[in-house]
């Protein structure tokens, strides 16, 4: 049981005044190409006049901070030690990092680069990374299968004897640029903070009282980035990429369940971007924590309820009304915001784009990079439940090399019923 301590502040220090909070910040001059002349995101807690954005690293992960603080484990000012934490590999300065407005919700010098910023980080400013840069070997299953089957082959430096598949990992947290982001969503950045500040149930009252700090830390997931092959290879014009974008679907992904097409598509994505890496490229597995489709995980288990005990059960032509009817919108991950993480990794090109959403592809085509060729998933590896799911998507415009369901299709294809429903 942790001793609890008493607190040390006698008073509440308010955020929303500048002559505390950000008084000897670093000014944020985002999209400048020299990050000395851009300056570093200063999130800490220890010092507040060091400050220069709303919020805190860790995401939502920051609640959890707090608690541990609260109940005496962690030492409110602990300072991170972060010897022998710097990346792998190194991830840039890419072109597209200075393009205005071409990444703006994430920092692309996030990973803290070659010692950068350490003048700084020696004068005592607390900058810590949003970007964190390993490697790690893992397993899949039904690759291991695929080789078994003949489909793919182990060629002992991406892929070894027993299914290890080598891969350089990237975590990334968010970091929205508030006038970057208001443009891209054509809103006026006033009216972005309000809602922002009042959604969040007033958590951030800076994004009202302090239109001069920029930038957000949003208490929200982020991304991790699978690279197979060769980091070269990502932004050679002359070498192949593979590039699946997926968004978290812990209960296929992780569990199995069968009632949509995540986990399998997934590791499709994975079979393609090895072979392509094989072949002399990249395969690039971007992995979006984004549940039900944004919505969250609560939302998605009354959508399933919902659709699998309506009368006439589980149909695909009723699959995007029935979420709508939960959450009043049939998605919430806005596509705009995911391909910066491309152009964080400098991608100017996708040969294999192994997605099948509307919504990604003209996100990403959009924002500058070129598709060749859309992958869908092999019909054998939809599960029978989530015909459902795929019929449904077809019809409202996702990629397809067959024919597009009508609607006696959407009304004939029906899912599993609930035997106690
Ligand atoms: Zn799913």
């Amino acid at each position: 049981m942790a001793t609890v301590q008493p607190p040390r502040h006698k008073h509440i220090v308010l955020t929303s005044h500048p002559g505390n909070f950000g008084q000897d910040s670093i000014e944020i001059k985002w999209g400048e190409a020299d990050p000395n002349e851009r300056g570093p995101i200063i999130a800490t807690l220890g010092n507040r006049a060091h400050r220069n954005v709303i919020g805190t690293h860790s995401g939502g992960y920051a609640v959890y901070r707090a608690l541990a603080v609260a109940s005496g484990s962690l030492e409110r000012d602990h300072r991170a030690d972060l010897t022998n934490t710097a990346p792998t590999v190194s991830i840039g300065p890419h072109a597209s990092w200075t393009v205005p407005d071409k990444i703006i919700s994430l920092d692309p010098f996030g990973a803290l680069d070659q010692e950068l910023f350490s003048d700084l980080r020696a004068e005592g400013y607390d900058i810590r990374p949003s970007i964190a840069i390993t490697k790690a070997h893992i397993n899949i299953p039904e690759l291991q299968e695929a080789v078994n089957q003949g489909r793919i082959h182990v060629d002992g430096k991406i892929l070894k004897d027993g299914g290890e598949l080598l891969v350089t990992k990237a975590a990334i947290e968010p970091a929205w640029h508030l006038p970057g982001i208001a443009k891209r969503f054509s809103v006026k950045e006033s009216d972005l903070r309000r809602t922002l500040f009042e959604q969040t149930g007033g958590m951030f009252p800076e994004l009202v009282t302090r239109p001069d700090l920029q930038v957000f830390l949003p208490p929200i997931g982020g991304h991790t980035v699978y690279i197979l092959g060769d980091l070269e290879a990502i932004t050679d014009p002359d070498r192949p990429l593979a590039v699946r974008i997926h968004d978290e679907c812990n209960g296929s992904d992780v569990f199995g369940s069968d009632i949509c097409t995540c986990r399998p598509y997934l590791v499709h994505g994975i079979e393609v971007a090895l072979e392509t890496a094989q072949a002399g490229g990249a395969g690039v597995i971007i992995y979006a924590r984004k549940e039900g489709r944004a919505l969250g995980e609560v939302t998605k288990f009354l959508v399933y309820n919902a659709r699998k005990r309506q009368e006439g059960g589980d149909r695909a032509d009723t699959y995007f009304t029935r979420t709508e009817c939960v959450a009043g919108v049939q998605d919430m991950r806005f596509q705009e915001l995911m391909p910066d993480v491309m152009h964080w990794l400098g991608i100017t090109r996708i040969d294999q784009f192994v997605s099948m959403s509307n919504l990604k592809y003209d996100a990403v085509t959009q924002s500058g990079i070129e598709i060749v060729e859309r992958i869908s998933i092999p019909e054998g590896l939809i599960p029978a439940d989530a015909q459902v799911e795929m019929k449904a998507k077809k019809a409202a415009g996702y990629y397809t090399e067959g024919d597009v369901p009508d609607e006696t299709v959407l009304t004939q294809t029906i899912g599993r019923q609930y035997e106690d429903a």
